[in-house]
């Protein structure tokens, strides 16, 4: 049994929180994440997305983006960053994307869709409709070269997605994918804005800015292990637990090997 949580946020914003996958809703109409196709399928069956007319993209990793395959069903415009648009049109990384969204879909009980083609709406729009909604749009490298935050000034609530790793029950596990040195600077930029909200792409809402410090704190630690030599069958342990055991195995390991990557680049 998948669990649905609804919860009104801030006054323009509220989350569906579906499993492990948040959705948030600004002003009803535009969505910051697709989530994957079985998730997207439960918010549609919820009721919750009746009103959208726009999704925003965080990034271009299957979870994020692969519930575009059920929302386009709808009468939606996407909006992705330019080097998502381009991620999304290689057929190859669209293919795995399919494989980790079906096993996803099959551990959470839940049965997944194909066919994720879109064309989605021109960058310079993306700047348009999130202005129509008073947002900032943060450039935020780290986790992914296509991450993007959206920054509300007036309600101080921020949209992180994945930028601040992956929050779990005693901490954070960090999730530096692209870039330790960009992780580590998109994070104080978020902490920049002041913001009193950090809405996370999974398992809810933080509203204590030194999570920020946790999530660089967890960060510049692992890195620190890595470099002395903690081995992969170790550091898996601390990537296969909690909510993270719904990823497909293969997805995790590749994690693995990602994190020794870049903790160990210059
Ligand atoms: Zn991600």
């Amino acid at each position: 049994m998948v669990s649905i949580e609804i919860k009104k946020i801030s006054d323009s914003l509220k989350m569906v929180r579906i499993g492990v996958i948040n959705y948030f809703k600004v002003s009803d109409s535009i969505l910051f994440d697709a989530g994957t196709s079985c998730t997207a399928r439960k918010l549609i069956e919820s009721g919750e997305a009746g009103e959208i007319e726009a999704v925003i993209v965080s990034h271009a990793h299957f979870d994020h983006i692969t519930g575009i395959k059920e929302l386009k069903k709808l009468e939606i415009e996407f909006f992705l960053h330019r080097d998502a648009e381009k991620i999304l049109s290689k057929e190859k990384v669209v293919e795995i994307w399919n494989k980790e969204d079906d096993e996803f879909c099959r551990k959470s009980g839940l049965s997944h869709s194909s066919d994720l083609y879109i064309r989605p709406q021109p960058e310079s729009r993306l700047k348009e409709v999130a202005e129509t909604k008073n947002f900032e749009i943060i450039e935020i490298p780290g986790h992914s070269p296509d991450s993007i935050a959206l920054f509300h000034p007036e309600e101080r609530y921020i949209l992180v997605a994945d930028s601040l790793g992956f929050p779990l029950s005693d901490g954070n596990l960090p999730m530096y994918f692209y870039s330790f040195r960009e992780y580590i600077r998109s994070i104080e930029k978020i902490k920049s804005l002041e913001p009193v909200k950090l809405c996370l792409g999974h398992d809810g809402v933080v509203t204590d800015i030194s999570y920020c410090d946790t999530a660089i704190q967890s960060a510049l630690k692992l890195k620190e292990e890595i470099e002395n030599g903690l081995d992969e069958g170790e550091i898996f342990r601390k990537v296969y637990r909690e909510s993270l055991t719904l990823y497909p195995l293969e997805t995790l390991k590749g994690v693995v090997k990602l994190l020794i990557k870049r903790s160990l680049e210059k």
